[in-house]
């Protein structure tokens, strides 16, 4: 089969590779109609995050036909049409039994590894890394999944991949990322980073009972459509941001405010700058937290910081002075999909959430590279990439392998 592997740091390309196969008797194959890159993604691109290895297939958001299953899978039937969340549950540990999917104690093959860095293991996850598993990516035609009757959610008909993809994680980020503001009628809330996760972190928050919601970035055509879903865009390099939120909460700052952006997020000035340094050794800082810093001053006394943006590893210069003494609360964590599909689904049967509005193109497998290039720079008003691993590409676009430049 096809499918999009990591080449090396800021290197993808397109392989053929061995069709996948069931493993263990829980195990079922998903022939993938419909996958997407994400931010996420881009940490690995730019090998931020350790333990990436040549040949490892990416992607952690798609859907598909079940093609086949093994022997103990009972649920999960062949033919079923399903999407996959990208924390893998076991089903039955403790944190699964609690609804704490993405820190599932069993599905990670290697968390001795990530013990070492986190003192505990999260979840095992698709195409991201040895560090949750080294599992094949969705990336790909076709994908073997674990734990099926666990994890695979069978999409009723009627309902298009387009609609119900961002199930597999970004809609369910951006929904955890409002929920974790623990919104009250009317509160006025911040997201830093109108990617697709903050977008959607905007759409929950609406529809979680915010009066008002101010969306931070630095791409006018990301603001437009922050605008677009309601928000009061604010473009950091033409207003302080500290000030420009306080001058529209009467002083106050907003009850909360997210960091929808992690670990690559762009700071001014100084610090900013000292960070990119710091990361490009790998060693000395892997995370870039500038967004996280603003997101602690700015949010108003006793308010709450919610992060959904991905961190890997450590980061310099957090506040905690400011953290402390204003009395804040934060919440984080990888998503627990698991729990808020059923939720989010029954959003979109009625209409409440159309999550393709995101969608901004739409590509071949074989595009791939060409679509992590756009992502990664911003260029073409790149939003969200839906790709097709079984459509033929269009001419122009299939690079093969993509040589991603600059951004760092
Ligand atoms: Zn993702
Ligand atoms: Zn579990």
């Amino acid at each position: 089969m096809k499918a999009l592997v990591w080449q090396g740091v800021n290197r993808v390309g397109v392989e053929t590779v061995p069709d996948p196969t069931i493993l263990q008797p829980t195990d079922a194959i998903v022939r993938i109609t419909s996958t997407a890159i994400c931010g996420s993604d881009l940490h690995l691109l730019d090998g931020y995050i350790p333990t990436m290895v040549h040949g490892d297939i990416l992607g952690h958001e798609f859907m598909g036909e079940v093609v086949e299953v093994g022997r103990e899978v009972r649920k999960v039937k062949v033919g079923d049409r399903v999407i996959v969340p990208f924390p893998i549950a076991c089903g039955h540990c403790w944190f699964c039994q609690h609804d704490l999917t993405s820190l599932c104690d069993n599905s990670n093959a290697n968390a001795k590894l990530a013990e070492k860095m986190f003192g505990y293991a999260p979840s095992g996850i698709y195409g991201y890394s040895h560090l949750t598993g080294g599992y094949a990516g969705g990336q790909a035609q076709f994908a073997r999944t674990l734990y099926a009757d666990d994890n695979l959610f069978k999409i009723p008909g009627g309902l298009t991949d387009d609609q119900v993809l961002f199930l597999t994680d970004i809609l369910p980020t951006g929904y955890m990322g409002a929920l974790n503001c623990d919104i009250q009628a009317g509160d006025t809330v911040a997201v830093y980073g109108c990617g697709p996760v903050g977008l959607f972190t905007i759409m929950s928050a609406f529809l979680l009972g915010a009066g008002r919601v101010i969306a931070i970035d630095r791409f006018p055509y990301r603001l437009a459509k922050a605008a677009a879903l309601g928000a009061d865009p604010l473009n950091y390099e033409q207003e302080e941001v500290l000030e420009a939120l306080k001058l529209r909460t009467g002083g106050r700052g907003p009850d909360s405010v997210v960091d929808a952006v992690g670990m690559e997020s762009h700071g001014l000035g100084l610090g900013g700058l000292a960070d990119a340094v710091k990361q490009t050794t790998r060693v000395l800082e892997s995370d870039r937290p500038h967004a996280l810093r603003s997101a602690i001053i700015s949010v108003r006394k006793g308010g709450t910081v919610s992060v959904p943006g991905v961190f890997g590893g450590f980061g310099d210069k957090i506040p905690l002075g400011a953290f402390m003494n204003k009395a804040l609360t934060m919440r984080t964590g990888q998503t627990h999909v698991h729990r808020f599909v059923p939720r989010l689904l029954e959003h979109i049967v009625k209409g409440e959430i159309d999550p393709t509005v995101i969608i901004s193109h739409r590509l071949s497998l074989d595009e791939a590279p060409h679509g992590y290039h756009i992502f990664k720079h911003k260029e073409d008003h790149c939003v969200k990439c839906v790709l097709d691993p079984w459509a033929a590409p269009r001419q122009g676009n299939a690079s093969g392998t993509s040589k991603a430049m600059g951004a760092d």
